[in-house]
């Protein structure tokens, strides 16, 4: 076997498999991965409560990997955006947003996209390659030693770099490192997976592990999905919709549906009735976000008054509807500006 397994690709059911293979007991994994977790130990010699032979056997099999910040750059909003470069030279970012009484991550999934939305940077710049469990999990683990308090990071969100259901074996695994007790112990109601609307893997999803979703829906009508986002070609908004409303949901929970606002393309009063109608059989709130602009982009945001105009539909007709004032602007770390 090669002795370049990374302990941070295993979720805890696999890795207690692994040494069970080697004749090695099963609560060792438990106590290994607390050492990876919880003390973030850097390297195996560290782990005194295992025996020696074992803590050189796994030496010579396993790393612990980790990511460290190539960049950092803060906003004078309070976001700080990431930027890590991995082992092959790609890139990828995350950016942390402070809010009233919580902090939330921003975590990429994949370099780079296939979806190609036409309002979204990410995009724009073409897909280069899925991360590994390891690397999704790191950018939480860096995060947080950057942190003055570890806990003080309070939310994940698969909202980065990347189609996360695109990539969704190792996205499954790192909700399972990320969300473990001998893992980074999220609370799975703190956990949010985006996706633009891979339908046969919302099904999945729903099925394999328990996570908050967030769909990226932009249009209520397919028209104008279909221009937007190239996916709604194959998995129109009727499967789609079907898809979410057969979800798993938590009692009192609701199924984000994220609406970037486009001037003159999708922010029209018709709009906004149209979408209070396409929801109205779900458990549904509405993430507002006015475009965010980009370099070569041929979309403008909406002003102001018609932001207000078309939220207000959506709230009389009893949608919680929360405006996104992308945080991070300045630092090109708002939403849709990561690139490749
Ligand atoms: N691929 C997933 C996860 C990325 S989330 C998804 O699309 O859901 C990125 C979020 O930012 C999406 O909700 C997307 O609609 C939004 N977004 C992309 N480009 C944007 C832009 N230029 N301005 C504002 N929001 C944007
Ligand atoms: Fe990919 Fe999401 Fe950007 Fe669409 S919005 S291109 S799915 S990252």
């Amino acid at each position: 076997m090669s002795h370049q397994h990374d302990i941070k690709n295993f979720t805890e059911k696999a890795f207690t498999d692994w040494l069970q293979a080697h004749d090695i007991a099963p609560y060792r994994a438990g106590q290994i991965l607390r050492w990876t977790y919880h003390r973030n130990a850097s390297h195996f010699s560290l782990m005194t409560d295992v025996s020696k032979e074992l803590r050189q056997w796994l030496s010579g099999r396993l790393t612990i990997s980790r990511l460290d910040p190539e960049l950092i750059q803060a906003s004078r909003d309070g976001s700080k955006k990431y930027l890590f470069r991995l082992k092959d030279g790609h890139h990828v970012q995350s950016v942390l947003i402070p809010e009233r009484g919580h902090r939330t991550l921003c975590i990429s999934s994949q370099v780079g996209c296939a979806l190609g939305c036409k309002f979204c940077l990410t995009g724009s710049g073409g897909f280069v390659r899925n991360l590994k469990p390891a690397e999704i999990v790191n950018q939480v683990c860096a995060v947080q030693n950057d942190l003055a308090h570890p806990d003080s990071l309070t939310n994940i969100v698969f909202m980065g770099m990347g189609e996360p259901l695109a990539n969704y074996e190792s996205v499954v695994k790192a909700i399972g490192i990320i969300t473990a007790n001998n893992g980074l112990q999220f609370s799975s109601r703190r956990v949010t997976l985006s996706t633009a609307g891979l339908v046969p893997k919302i099904g999945d999803l729903g099925q394999d592990v328990t996570v908050n979703l967030a769909v990226s829906l932009n249009a209520a009508d397919n028209k104008t999905r279909d221009y937007l986002m190239p996916i709604n070609r194959t998995y129109p908004l009727e499967a789609l919709l079907g898809a979410c409303s057969r979800f798993p949901l938590p009692s009192r929970r609701m199924i984000t549906f994220e609406y970037v606002l486009i001037s003159g393309v999708n922010d029209r009063d018709e709009d906004a009735c149209r979408l209070a109608r396409l929801l109205k059989p779900l458990r549904a709130k509405i993430n507002l976000i006015p475009f965010n602009p980009f370099e070569g982009s041929r979309f403008k945001r909406p002003d102001e008054t018609t932001i207000l105009a078309f939220q207000k539909i959506l709230t009389d007709n009893h949608y919680t509807t929360l405006i996104r004032r992308s945080k991070g602007g300045d630092i090109g770390a708002a939403c849709g500006q990561l690139r490749v």
